[in-house]
């Protein structure tokens, strides 16, 4: 049995031998891991033991956000080969129900996701995963690249709920991993201008380092006050929630201009108030963002494009040997810190 990074319980992670799923069905391909992103939600599992109904009561291996080889394919997979690099969507929906033939396949009360308790992540030398959420990766597009998809097809989702148009000034409230991924996509799916509003100076000046994008610290000047500045006291067009803290969400409807769209992505650990006055006066459009769904394809288009660059989100990569340092070094939530990495040993 090869070795995975294991949450043994909260607090405690080991890196051991662990029986993990191996058989191949006929839709199936066995990927060797070369690449795992640390997500925001492996470091909450890891340092609280649970995400809301989420509870780790048996030990899992963490990590979902995955890049690979793909090393055997199922006798019915006719789009991958062996040899062929890929990046896997964490989250396998039932493909008979209603919402995944609705197309809404991510809010599937039936999905199962990876390092989302039971479900075991892909720490771990080896998966077998469905090839239709299977996605090769061109031949530009690094296995940190391809690591980084996962949380990039977040923005995507967010970019298109919220139905930018060309020209369009949005602002992404929150700079953590997931505001920096949404600004991005918003740039590049038609915004004039992104800026990205938070409190802690280092994330602002890594993603304000993006042609495009510019950046309100909080601390001095409020995000309202700042987009009324930039938009002469218009709003903007589409504001993306990212910071998931209750000030932010209560203060949305004066961000936004009138008929404007609100796309929540962050999500808040417990109930926030939510002023319903305030969006009705603007008669403001809001969209809510659970994980994705379609979107792989057009985010691995982007990267291959070159019109979207995250290398200079990864801030840190470790050899697999050095997981549990790795997720100490999350825990510790450097400002200076985006993504960190896990490589696993090539063959
Ligand atoms: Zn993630």
């Amino acid at each position: 049995m090869p070795t995975s990074l294991v949450l043994e319980r909260q607090g405690e992670l080991s890196l051991r031998e662990i029986e993990l799923r191996g058989d191949l069905g006929p839709s199936d391909v066995r990927i060797a891991i070369r690449t795992v992103g640390v997500c925001g939600s492996d470091v909450h599992y890891y340092t609280h033991g649970k995400i809301g109904p989420f509870v780790v009561n048996e030990p899992m291996v963490l990590g979902h956000e995955a890049s690979g080889v793909v090393t055997e394919v199922g006798g019915q997979v006719s789009h991958l080969k062996v040899g062929d690099r890929v990046c896997m969507e964490p989250g396998i929906p039932d493909s008979a129900s209603r919402a995944a033939k609705l197309g809404i396949y991510n809010v599937d009360p039936a999905v199962t996701f990876w390092a989302t308790p039971p479900v075991h992540g892909c720490l771990t030398p080896e998966v077998v995963h469905p090839a239709a959420y299977t996605y090769r990766l061109p031949d530009n597009v690094s296995f940190a690249e391809g690591a980084m998809v996962e949380p990039f097809a977040i923005g995507m989702q967010a970019a298109l709920r919220a139905r930018i148009q060309p020209g369009d000034i949005a602002l992404v409230t929150g700079a953590g991993p997931i505001g920096m991924m949404t600004a991005l996509a918003a740039l590049a799916g038609g915004c004039a201008k992104v800026y990205v509003s938070d409190l802690a100076q280092p994330k602002l000046d890594i993603i304000g380092a993006y042609p495009g994008i510019e950046t309100i610290n909080i601390r001095n000047t409020p995000a309202a006050e700042a987009i009324a500045q930039a938009t002469d006291g218009w709003g903007a067009d589409v504001v993306f929630e990212c910071s998931g803290a209750a000030p932010a969400i209560l203060g949305l409807p004066q961000l936004a201009r009138p008929g404007g769209t609100i796309v929540l992505v962050g999500m808040p650990v417990d109930p926030v108030p939510f002023d319903i006055v305030g969006l009705q006066a603007k008669e403001l459009r809001v969209e809510t963002v659970f994980r994705y769904a379609n979107v792989y394809d057009r985010a691995i288009s982007l990267i291959a494009s070159g019109k979207v660059d995250l290398k200079p989100l990864i801030s840190l990569t470790v050899p697999f040997a050095d997981s549990i340092a790795a997720f100490d070094r999350a825990a510790e939530g450097r400002e200076t810190d985006v993504k960190i990495q896990i490589e696993m040993p090539a063959e």
